[in-house]
Protein backbone atom coordinates (compact mmCIF):
# COMPACT_ATOMS: atom_id res chain seq x y z
CA UNK A 1 0.00 0.00 0.00
CA UNK A 2 1.86 3.16 -1.41
CA UNK A 3 1.75 6.00 1.66
CA UNK A 4 -0.53 9.26 0.17
CA UNK A 5 1.66 12.02 -0.03
CA UNK A 6 1.81 15.81 -0.36
CA UNK A 7 2.60 16.58 -3.91
CA UNK A 8 3.65 19.97 -3.24
CA UNK A 9 6.56 19.99 -6.19
CA UNK A 10 6.35 21.30 -9.85
CA UNK A 11 3.87 18.40 -10.47
CA UNK A 12 1.95 16.50 -10.24
CA UNK A 13 -0.29 17.74 -7.60
CA UNK A 14 -2.63 16.01 -5.66
CA UNK A 15 -5.88 15.54 -8.06
CA UNK A 16 -9.21 17.00 -7.10
CA UNK A 17 -11.14 14.57 -5.32
CA UNK A 18 -13.57 14.89 -8.29
CA UNK A 19 -10.53 13.93 -10.85
CA UNK A 20 -9.92 11.34 -8.85
CA UNK A 21 -13.58 9.76 -7.98
CA UNK A 22 -13.75 9.45 -12.58
CA UNK A 23 -10.92 6.92 -12.36
CA UNK A 24 -13.40 4.59 -10.76
CA UNK A 25 -16.65 4.84 -13.16
CA UNK A 26 -17.29 1.92 -15.11
CA UNK A 27 -14.64 2.34 -17.76
CA UNK A 28 -16.34 3.35 -21.61
CA UNK A 29 -15.64 2.63 -24.94
CA UNK A 30 -13.94 4.88 -26.91
CA UNK A 31 -17.22 5.47 -29.21
CA UNK A 32 -19.76 4.97 -26.50
CA UNK A 33 -22.46 7.62 -26.91
CA UNK A 34 -21.57 8.59 -23.18
CA UNK A 35 -18.24 8.86 -23.79
CA UNK A 36 -18.68 10.66 -27.09
CA UNK A 37 -20.67 13.14 -24.81
CA UNK A 38 -17.99 13.43 -22.05
CA UNK A 39 -15.43 14.28 -24.94
CA UNK A 40 -17.60 17.26 -26.02
CA UNK A 41 -17.94 18.32 -22.74
CA UNK A 42 -14.71 17.99 -21.64
CA UNK A 43 -13.69 20.02 -24.97
CA UNK A 44 -16.01 22.68 -24.49
CA UNK A 45 -14.31 22.93 -20.62
CA UNK A 46 -11.41 23.34 -22.46
CA UNK A 47 -12.05 26.32 -24.67
CA UNK A 48 -13.25 27.84 -21.31
CA UNK A 49 -9.83 27.41 -19.30
CA UNK A 50 -7.98 28.36 -22.59
CA UNK A 51 -9.56 31.22 -23.11
CA UNK A 52 -10.81 30.41 -26.50
CA UNK A 53 -13.33 29.94 -28.89
CA UNK A 54 -11.31 27.64 -31.15
CA UNK A 55 -13.15 24.99 -32.66
CA UNK A 56 -9.57 22.73 -32.73
CA UNK A 57 -9.69 22.40 -28.88
CA UNK A 58 -8.95 18.75 -27.28
CA UNK A 59 -6.82 16.92 -24.84
CA UNK A 60 -3.86 15.13 -26.76
CA UNK A 61 -3.50 11.77 -25.47
CA UNK A 62 -0.14 12.34 -24.25
CA UNK A 63 1.71 14.65 -22.05
CA UNK A 64 2.41 18.25 -22.24
CA UNK A 65 5.84 17.46 -24.12
CA UNK A 66 3.56 15.57 -26.67
CA UNK A 67 1.89 18.30 -26.70
CA UNK A 68 4.66 20.87 -27.41
CA UNK A 69 5.91 18.57 -30.69
CA UNK A 70 2.24 18.63 -31.85
CA UNK A 71 2.39 21.96 -31.70
CA UNK A 72 6.05 22.54 -34.07
CA UNK A 73 5.43 19.22 -36.11
CA UNK A 74 2.45 20.71 -37.57
CA UNK A 75 2.96 24.37 -38.10
CA UNK A 76 7.03 24.57 -38.83
CA UNK A 77 7.95 23.76 -42.75
CA UNK A 78 11.29 23.06 -43.66
CA UNK A 79 13.56 26.10 -43.03
CA UNK A 80 11.17 28.29 -41.32
CA UNK A 81 12.55 30.64 -38.70
CA UNK A 82 11.47 29.92 -35.55
CA UNK A 83 12.38 32.73 -32.55
CA UNK A 84 12.00 31.07 -28.91
CA UNK A 85 12.40 32.64 -26.14
CA UNK A 86 14.62 30.71 -23.78
CA UNK A 87 14.19 31.93 -19.79
CA UNK A 88 14.72 28.20 -18.61
CA UNK A 89 14.26 24.37 -19.42
CA UNK A 90 11.21 24.39 -21.11
CA UNK A 91 11.78 27.15 -23.24
CA UNK A 92 15.31 25.28 -24.13
CA UNK A 93 13.17 22.44 -25.40
CA UNK A 94 11.14 24.38 -27.43
CA UNK A 95 14.55 25.02 -29.56
CA UNK A 96 15.75 21.29 -29.78
CA UNK A 97 11.74 20.42 -30.47
CA UNK A 98 11.66 22.82 -33.13
CA UNK A 99 14.70 22.32 -34.67
CA UNK A 100 13.82 18.58 -35.17
CA UNK A 101 11.14 19.77 -37.18
CA UNK A 102 13.56 21.26 -39.33
CA UNK A 103 13.19 24.96 -38.39
CA UNK A 104 15.65 28.01 -38.17
CA UNK A 105 16.12 28.33 -34.71
CA UNK A 106 16.40 31.61 -33.28
CA UNK A 107 16.90 31.47 -29.52
CA UNK A 108 16.37 34.45 -27.65
CA UNK A 109 18.36 33.56 -24.16
CA UNK A 110 17.63 35.25 -20.92
CA UNK A 111 18.95 34.97 -17.61
CA UNK A 112 16.82 31.65 -15.75
CA UNK A 113 14.43 33.15 -13.12
CA UNK A 114 13.60 36.27 -14.94
CA UNK A 115 10.55 36.90 -17.31
CA UNK A 116 11.06 37.08 -21.62
CA UNK A 117 12.24 40.55 -22.87
CA UNK A 118 9.09 40.98 -25.39
CA UNK A 119 11.18 43.72 -27.03
CA UNK A 120 14.18 41.65 -27.90
CA UNK A 121 12.06 38.67 -28.72
CA UNK A 122 10.19 40.82 -31.10
CA UNK A 123 13.26 42.47 -32.62
CA UNK A 124 14.94 39.09 -33.12
CA UNK A 125 13.91 38.48 -36.60
CA UNK A 126 12.49 40.80 -38.67
CA UNK A 127 9.93 38.20 -40.20
CA UNK A 128 9.59 34.94 -38.11
CA UNK A 129 6.94 32.26 -39.53
CA UNK A 130 6.56 31.63 -35.91
CA UNK A 131 7.58 33.13 -32.37
CA UNK A 132 7.42 30.82 -29.42
CA UNK A 133 7.58 31.39 -25.44
CA UNK A 134 6.89 29.51 -22.41
CA UNK A 135 4.06 31.50 -20.21
CA UNK A 136 4.76 29.76 -17.28
CA UNK A 137 8.60 28.97 -16.68
CA UNK A 138 8.09 25.55 -14.48
CA UNK A 139 12.19 25.37 -14.29
CA UNK A 140 12.49 28.88 -12.61
CA UNK A 141 9.25 29.61 -11.29
CA UNK A 142 8.86 32.65 -13.53
CA UNK A 143 5.59 34.26 -15.17
CA UNK A 144 5.70 35.61 -18.78
CA UNK A 145 3.87 38.39 -20.64
CA UNK A 146 2.58 36.45 -23.41
CA UNK A 147 -0.67 39.02 -24.04
CA UNK A 148 2.57 41.80 -24.93
CA UNK A 149 4.00 39.09 -27.35
CA UNK A 150 0.38 38.43 -29.22
CA UNK A 151 0.12 42.45 -29.34
CA UNK A 152 3.67 43.04 -31.45
CA UNK A 153 3.84 39.36 -33.40
CA UNK A 154 3.07 40.61 -36.38
CA UNK A 155 2.37 37.86 -39.40
CA UNK A 156 4.05 35.83 -36.93
CA UNK A 157 2.16 32.44 -35.25
CA UNK A 158 2.34 32.76 -31.51
CA UNK A 159 3.07 29.38 -30.03
CA UNK A 160 2.37 29.54 -26.23
CA UNK A 161 3.51 26.42 -23.46
CA UNK A 162 0.79 26.43 -20.61
CA UNK A 163 1.62 24.01 -19.00
CA UNK A 164 2.17 25.04 -15.91
CA UNK A 165 -0.25 28.13 -16.27
CA UNK A 166 -3.67 26.36 -17.35
CA UNK A 167 -6.05 26.52 -14.17
CA UNK A 168 -3.81 28.19 -12.39
CA UNK A 169 -3.30 32.17 -13.51
CA UNK A 170 -4.96 34.20 -15.73
CA UNK A 171 -4.59 32.78 -19.33
CA UNK A 172 -6.99 34.69 -22.86
CA UNK A 173 -5.49 32.62 -25.48
CA UNK A 174 -7.81 34.59 -28.07
CA UNK A 175 -7.47 38.26 -26.53
CA UNK A 176 -3.89 37.17 -25.88
CA UNK A 177 -3.25 36.43 -29.49
CA UNK A 178 -2.20 33.02 -28.93
CA UNK A 179 -2.48 30.98 -32.31
CA UNK A 180 -1.06 28.03 -31.07
CA UNK A 181 -1.21 26.50 -27.48
CA UNK A 182 -0.71 23.61 -25.45
CA UNK A 183 -0.72 21.87 -21.69
CA UNK A 184 -0.78 19.11 -19.48
CA UNK A 185 -2.92 17.90 -16.96
CA UNK A 186 -1.21 17.30 -14.03
CA UNK A 187 -0.46 21.24 -12.57
CA UNK A 188 -3.33 23.72 -11.66
CA UNK A 189 -5.85 21.13 -13.85
CA UNK A 190 -5.65 19.41 -11.01
CA UNK A 191 -5.75 15.51 -13.03
CA UNK A 192 -3.00 13.10 -12.91
CA UNK A 193 -0.45 12.99 -15.94
CA UNK A 194 -1.49 11.54 -19.24
CA UNK A 195 -3.16 14.33 -21.51
CA UNK A 196 -1.99 17.09 -23.70
CA UNK A 197 -5.05 20.08 -23.61
CA UNK A 198 -4.44 21.44 -26.98
CA UNK A 199 -5.59 24.71 -28.72
CA UNK A 200 -4.92 25.55 -32.31
CA UNK A 201 -7.06 28.38 -34.16
CA UNK A 202 -7.79 28.83 -37.99
CA UNK A 203 -5.21 31.09 -38.86
CA UNK A 204 -2.69 28.58 -37.81
CA UNK A 205 -4.33 25.93 -38.82
CA UNK A 206 -4.64 27.05 -42.53
CA UNK A 207 -0.59 27.56 -42.44
CA UNK A 208 -0.30 24.18 -41.40
CA UNK A 209 2.39 21.47 -42.41
CA UNK A 210 -0.18 19.13 -44.81
CA UNK A 211 1.53 15.73 -43.89
CA UNK A 212 3.90 16.26 -40.77
CA UNK A 213 6.23 13.89 -39.92
CA UNK A 214 4.08 12.62 -37.22
CA UNK A 215 1.04 10.23 -37.82
CA UNK A 216 0.14 10.19 -34.10
CA UNK A 217 -0.12 13.86 -33.72
CA UNK A 218 -1.60 15.20 -36.97
CA UNK A 219 -3.73 17.50 -36.42
CA UNK A 220 -5.39 17.02 -39.26
CA UNK A 221 -6.54 13.58 -38.48
CA UNK A 222 -7.11 14.51 -34.89
CA UNK A 223 -9.92 16.22 -36.18
CA UNK A 224 -12.28 13.55 -36.90
CA UNK A 225 -11.41 12.01 -33.76
CA UNK A 226 -12.94 14.71 -31.35
CA UNK A 227 -16.40 15.44 -34.56
CA UNK A 228 -15.58 16.76 -38.07
CA UNK A 229 -12.87 19.34 -37.41
CA UNK A 230 -13.27 19.56 -33.84
CA UNK A 231 -16.73 20.55 -33.93
CA UNK A 232 -19.01 19.55 -31.52
CA UNK A 233 -21.43 16.41 -31.91
CA UNK A 234 -19.58 16.24 -35.84
CA UNK A 235 -18.77 13.08 -36.95
CA UNK A 236 -16.31 10.59 -35.17
CA UNK A 237 -13.91 8.85 -37.47
CA UNK A 238 -11.69 6.26 -35.23
CA UNK A 239 -7.68 7.76 -35.27
CA UNK A 240 -6.64 6.18 -31.95
CA UNK A 241 -8.51 4.41 -28.93
CA UNK A 242 -9.12 8.01 -26.87
CA UNK A 243 -7.82 7.35 -23.64
CA UNK A 244 -11.56 7.08 -22.03
CA UNK A 245 -10.80 6.64 -18.05
CA UNK A 246 -8.53 10.06 -18.41
CA UNK A 247 -10.91 11.59 -20.74
CA UNK A 248 -13.12 11.16 -17.88
CA UNK A 249 -10.71 12.06 -14.63
CA UNK A 250 -10.06 15.55 -17.14
CA UNK A 251 -13.63 15.93 -17.50
CA UNK A 252 -14.21 15.63 -13.55
CA UNK A 253 -11.37 18.02 -12.49
CA UNK A 254 -12.37 20.51 -15.54
CA UNK A 255 -16.25 20.01 -13.95
CA UNK A 256 -15.07 21.04 -10.29
CA UNK A 257 -12.86 23.90 -11.76
CA UNK A 258 -15.38 25.47 -13.53
CA UNK A 259 -17.73 24.84 -10.36
CA UNK A 260 -15.59 26.89 -7.95
CA UNK A 261 -15.42 29.50 -10.96
CA UNK A 262 -11.99 30.26 -12.94
CA UNK A 263 -11.31 33.65 -11.69
CA UNK A 264 -12.20 32.38 -8.22
CA UNK A 265 -9.53 29.38 -9.02
CA UNK A 266 -6.96 32.08 -10.19
CA UNK A 267 -7.03 33.82 -6.86
CA UNK A 268 -7.29 31.06 -4.81
CA UNK A 269 -3.44 30.09 -6.19
CA UNK A 270 -2.20 33.54 -5.96
CA UNK A 271 -3.39 33.77 -2.52
CA UNK A 272 -1.63 31.01 -1.45
CA UNK A 273 1.33 31.52 -3.66
CA UNK A 274 1.74 34.89 -1.89
CA UNK A 275 1.22 33.27 2.00
CA UNK A 276 4.08 30.69 1.10
CA UNK A 277 6.55 33.35 -0.54
CA UNK A 278 5.74 35.89 2.46
CA UNK A 279 6.45 32.66 5.18
CA UNK A 280 9.15 31.43 3.21
CA UNK A 281 11.22 34.97 3.93
CA UNK A 282 10.01 35.47 6.93
CA UNK A 283 11.81 32.38 7.75
CA UNK A 284 14.97 34.29 6.12
CA UNK A 285 15.02 31.98 3.41
CA UNK A 286 15.53 34.08 -0.48
CA UNK A 287 13.41 33.43 -3.51
CA UNK A 288 14.76 32.71 -6.56
CA UNK A 289 12.42 34.46 -9.33
CA UNK A 290 12.62 37.56 -9.81
CA UNK A 291 10.35 40.09 -7.81
CA UNK A 292 7.13 40.80 -10.06
CA UNK A 293 7.05 37.85 -12.06
CA UNK A 294 6.54 35.18 -9.60
CA UNK A 295 4.06 32.68 -10.27
CA UNK A 296 2.45 31.99 -6.87
CA UNK A 297 1.34 28.05 -8.36
CA UNK A 298 5.73 27.35 -7.92
CA UNK A 299 7.80 29.38 -5.81
CA UNK A 300 11.24 28.74 -6.14
CA UNK A 301 13.67 29.26 -3.22
CA UNK A 302 17.45 29.54 -2.93
CA UNK A 303 18.84 26.43 -0.93
CA UNK A 304 20.90 28.61 2.23
CA UNK A 305 24.39 28.09 1.93
CA UNK A 306 25.63 24.82 3.91
CA UNK A 307 22.51 23.12 3.70
CA UNK A 308 22.42 19.92 1.40
CA UNK A 309 19.53 20.55 -1.00
CA UNK A 310 18.74 16.37 -1.40
CA UNK A 311 18.89 15.80 2.62
CA UNK A 312 16.36 18.08 3.06
CA UNK A 313 14.27 16.63 0.32
CA UNK A 314 14.46 12.96 1.47
CA UNK A 315 13.75 14.53 4.81
CA UNK A 316 10.71 16.13 4.16
CA UNK A 317 9.53 13.00 2.27
CA UNK A 318 9.99 10.25 4.97
CA UNK A 319 9.17 12.52 7.84
CA UNK A 320 6.46 14.43 6.44
CA UNK A 321 5.32 12.66 3.49
CA UNK A 322 5.66 15.86 1.02
CA UNK A 323 7.33 15.63 -1.91
CA UNK A 324 9.20 19.26 -3.20
CA UNK A 325 10.78 19.58 -6.48
CA UNK A 326 14.72 20.02 -7.01
CA UNK A 327 15.67 23.39 -9.07
CA UNK A 328 16.16 22.65 -12.70
CA UNK A 329 19.30 22.65 -15.10
CA UNK A 330 21.93 24.30 -13.22
CA UNK A 331 20.23 25.08 -10.55
CA UNK A 332 19.57 21.51 -8.91
CA UNK A 333 21.31 21.60 -5.93
CA UNK A 334 20.83 25.17 -5.07
CA UNK A 335 17.25 25.71 -6.14
CA UNK A 336 14.30 23.95 -4.27
CA UNK A 337 10.55 23.94 -5.92
CA UNK A 338 7.96 24.28 -3.96
CA UNK A 339 4.37 23.67 -6.37
CA UNK A 340 0.28 24.56 -4.75
CA UNK A 341 -0.84 23.84 -7.55
CA UNK A 342 -4.87 22.91 -7.89
CA UNK A 343 -6.28 21.50 -4.85
CA UNK A 344 -3.06 22.03 -3.56
CA UNK A 345 -3.39 25.75 -4.07
CA UNK A 346 -4.91 26.10 0.25
CA UNK A 347 -4.09 27.90 3.51
CA UNK A 348 -3.75 24.58 5.08
CA UNK A 349 -1.03 23.26 2.73
CA UNK A 350 1.06 26.25 3.13
CA UNK A 351 0.76 25.81 6.63
CA UNK A 352 2.08 22.53 6.16
CA UNK A 353 4.92 23.39 3.69
CA UNK A 354 6.23 25.85 6.09
CA UNK A 355 5.70 24.00 8.76
CA UNK A 356 7.38 20.79 7.78
CA UNK A 357 10.33 22.82 6.18
CA UNK A 358 10.91 24.50 9.19
CA UNK A 359 10.86 21.30 10.93
CA UNK A 360 13.80 19.56 8.89
CA UNK A 361 15.62 23.07 8.59
CA UNK A 362 15.98 23.51 12.44
N1 LIG B 1 6.37 22.62 -20.41
C1 LIG B 1 6.40 22.98 -19.12
C2 LIG B 1 6.37 24.43 -18.77
C3 LIG B 1 6.42 22.00 -18.13
O1 LIG B 1 6.44 22.36 -16.84
C4 LIG B 1 6.45 20.64 -18.50
C5 LIG B 1 6.51 19.58 -17.47
O2 LIG B 1 6.81 19.82 -16.33
C6 LIG B 1 6.42 20.32 -19.85
C7 LIG B 1 6.39 21.33 -20.79
C8 LIG B 1 6.47 18.90 -20.30
O3 LIG B 1 5.31 18.24 -19.90
P1 LIG B 1 5.31 16.67 -19.56
O4 LIG B 1 6.33 16.45 -18.50
O5 LIG B 1 3.90 16.47 -19.09
O6 LIG B 1 5.61 15.95 -20.81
Amino acid sequence: MIRERHLFGPGPSNPYPEATRALAEPLLGHLDPEFLRIMDETCDMLRTVWGTDNARTLPLSATGSAGMEAAFVNTVHPGDVVVVAVNGLFGQRMTDVAARCGAEVVAVEHDWGHPVDVDRVLSAHPSPAIIAAVHAETSTGVRSDIAALGAGKGDALLLTDAVTSIGGIELRADAWGVDIGYAGTQKCLGVAPGLAPFTINDRAFERRVEKPRSWYLDLGMLGGYVGEAGVKGGQRTYHHTAPTAMVASLHGGLTRILDEGLEAVWARHQEAGDTLQAGLQEMGLELFAAEGSRLPELTTVKVPEGVDSAAVRTQLLDRHGIEIGAGAGAYAASVWRIGLMGRNARPDAVLLVLAALQDVLD
